[in-house]
């Protein structure tokens, strides 16, 4: 026990000296002219707790300009895509493009879409 004590009491002042030296380093950096080094590193400490926080009110807004909620032209299931993007109706299937902030479905080039017309049947009388 003994002589397990010095030790520790030794152990524990080179921690404190440690600290000691950090912080009379900062001291000296701080004094000596390169206080724009521990600016520095308070500006980017500074930057990495804004950045989220900015980065979290860009994608909000960019949410809130970009999210288009509308139906689905083929079968009527409503749902929430982001604008300007390809997507899939999670009900049907059909493959959506967003246009003007609705869903219109997306045609691969060449492909005709034709919508069904009712005809009235005439009967010819010969
Ligand atoms: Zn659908």
């Amino acid at each position: 026990m003994n002589q397990n004590n010095p030790n520790l009491l030794q152990l524990n002042l080179s921690g404190a000296g440690c600290w000691l030296t950090i912080l009379a380093t900062f001291l000296l950096v701080g004094t000596v002219g390169l206080g724009f080094v521990v600016k520095g590193i308070l500006l980017l400490i500074g930057l990495l707790l804004i950045l989220p926080v900015m980065g979290w009110l860009g994608l909000r807004w960019w949410l809130d300009r970009n999210l288009i909620k509308d139906q689905c032209p083929a079968c009527g299931y409503s749902f929430t895509a982001v604008n300007q993007t390809q997507c899939q109706c999670p009900n049907c299937g059909e493959t959506l493009k967003i246009e003007q902030g609705h869903f219109v479905r997306f045609n691969p080039p060449g492909t005709i879409d034709v919508e069904a017309v009712d005809v009235s049947v005439k009967q010819i009388e010969d």
